[in-house]
């Protein structure tokens, strides 16, 4: 009888080392330069690749089982969801919004990363690295798809869903997303990587993943959350994978230093302006509250980098240049987001609303050093204008950051009363800025943010002969947003009627009692 040939089985490291760092070969029909164009153009020097190892030793074949798996978890329970007619089991209908909300900003935001993030991975020419930025764009391609899945079930009830790629292209308000991403994407592939992997990866990305999925399962959203918490996993690696390369680049080459804190500053800065968005959908848009977003930033966020920077002061960096700023902004930030918001109503692709009064108590005790005194007359004064039939609407075109393109809405930091304007001229040009660090960052690089093409100036020359508020109005209309119906006030809202009508919310009210 034949003995059986034994396999011998390669260990973890070496077998991660065979189908990784092995496959490199130095190319001879081209030079190496020329199959790897973009690989010196930014200055950074890398003099051993060897070095980079994916902490997690991903390859590829694990990869495709793990991802398969949670793919299947994840649908079964989409499934499920659709067909109990789960949509009628959530907390409010007020809830959707925030649904419609990471549809039109995080599902196209990660589809166009995933895109920018496979150009880096092909131009990088470090094989571990490469391997490593491959699987996460592919991983972006998926929470994309998933998110839009998620409140696919949704979209067959509930308004202001159907045209949400477009609504991502062309809407002003959606502005800050995709110049962001458009940003990233035109960086070289090293910037790209400190930009998504570390800035908006490492430093920021929790405080979008854990306290609003468990915001949407607290709602009944049990469509949402499960891919979320699928994408949390894959999010807790891309984030330690930052954290390795950026320690990689400072170790490789003294001189790459600089640049790395160049761009930590830069994208640090970049990645903030998009939370705006996630903490009015933390404060605001979560008919039950979890947590506030003053309590995600300190738990998610200031600890957790403090310590990081802390360890990374060895290798020569500091932290980034915005942080104070980006800290004292913890106690406005949801607010100024949402007044401005409420403001331009019936300018987006979404209701909103003045909180009811146990939400505004809520607000208070959570932010007891800025709501009563700055935010809640405001929300007072909406109340009243509502109830006497002349809803508040802000009947100017907002005027927007050159760099990050969000409305001038942010205040100097630590006062409540001036909004925060910066003002610089190149070549006889005037430009405007939310901050320093967006100042800062147009000074750094003028040729690149003079192109950025600002909504609010496109709407302008379109629509000379209108008064403003009608030209913004008709923008949105453009782009197959019903006026009234798609957006403005939720109460009455056809959203608002037919909830009620169907029953909806009833689980979740027996389930307090
Ligand atoms: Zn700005």
């Amino acid at each position: 009888m034949d003995k059986r040939v034994e396999r011998k089985k390669l260990d973890l490291t070496s077998r991660y080392q065979a189908l990784t760092e092995d496959l490199q070969w130095t190319t001879s029909y081209q030079p190496m330069d020329k199959v790897f164009p973009y690989a010196r153009f930014e200055g950074i020097r890398v003099h051993d690749w060897s070095q980079w190892h994916d902490p997690f030793k991903m390859t590829l074949d694990v990869w495709w089982r793990q991802q398969s798996d949670k793919e299947r978890r994840v649908y079964a329970v989409l499934d499920a969801f659709a067909q109990n007619n789960g949509q009628i089991g959530i907390s409010d209908a007020r809830y959707i919004n925030a649904v419609k909300l990471m549809l039109q900003t995080f599902a196209p935001l990660k589809y166009a990363l995933h895109r920018a993030l496979a150009h880096s991975a092909r131009n990088l020419p470090g094989n571990a690295l490469r391997t490593a930025t491959q699987l996460q764009a592919t991983q972006l391609l998926r929470h994309s798809q998933n998110t839009m899945h998620a409140a696919s079930v949704y979209n067959k009830y509930f308004n202001g869903m159907h045209e949400t790629p477009r609504w991502y292209e062309q809407a002003w308000y959606l502005a800050p997303v995709k110049s962001f991403a458009d940003d990233a994407a035109s960086a070289g592939p090293f910037e790209l990587l400190v930009a998504i992997s570390f800035g908006f990866e490492s430093l920021l990305s929790d405080t979008l993943f854990v306290p609003l999925m468990s915001a949407a399962a607290h709602n009944g959203d049990l469509s949402m959350a499960p891919a979320g918490f699928s994408s949390q996993s894959d999010a807790a690696r891309h984030k330690q994978a930052g954290i390795t390369t950026v320690k990689f680049l400072l170790q490789q080459d003294s001189s790459n230093i600089d640049t790395v804190q160049h761009w930590v500053d830069k994208w640090f800065w970049r990645s903030f302006r998009l939370m705006p968005m996630v903490a009015m959908l933390q404060d605001y848009m979560v008919p039950k509250r979890v947590g506030s977003w003053r309590e995600s930033w300190d738990t998610y966020v200031e600890a957790p980098v403090e310590a990081l920077f802390a360890e990374l002061a060895q290798y020569g960096l500091k932290k980034p240049a915005g942080w104070q700023a980006a800290c004292a902004a913890k106690d406005h930030l949801s607010h100024q987001a949402w007044n401005a918001f409420y403001g331009y109503g019936d300018a987006l692709a979404f209701h909103t609303w003045v909180p009811g009064n146990d939400e505004l108590e809520w607000l208070d005790r959570k932010y007891p050093n800025t709501f009563d005194r700055w935010y809640r007359p405001r929300l007072a004064y909406y109340a009243q204008r509502e109830t006497a039939g002349q809803r508040f609407h802000n009947h100017s075109l907002p005027m927007q950051c050159q760099v990050c393109q969000q409305p001038m809405m942010f205040t100097e930091p630590g006062d409540g009363r001036w909004i925060a304007y910066r003002e610089t001229h190149h070549h006889d040009e005037s430009f405007h800025f939310c901050s320093d660090q967006c100042e800062t960052i147009f000074t750094n690089e003028p040729e690149k943010y003079v192109q950025a093409k600002l909504p609010s100036h496109a709407i302008l020359q379109a629509r000379k002969n209108l008064p403003t508020d009608d030209a913004l109005q008709a923008s949105i209309a453009d782009l197959g947003v019903v006026i009234g119906r798609d957006n403005g006030e939720f109460n009455g809202s056809e959203d608002d009627t037919n909830f009620t009508e169907w029953g909806g919310g009833q689980d979740m009210k027996e389930a307090q009692l």
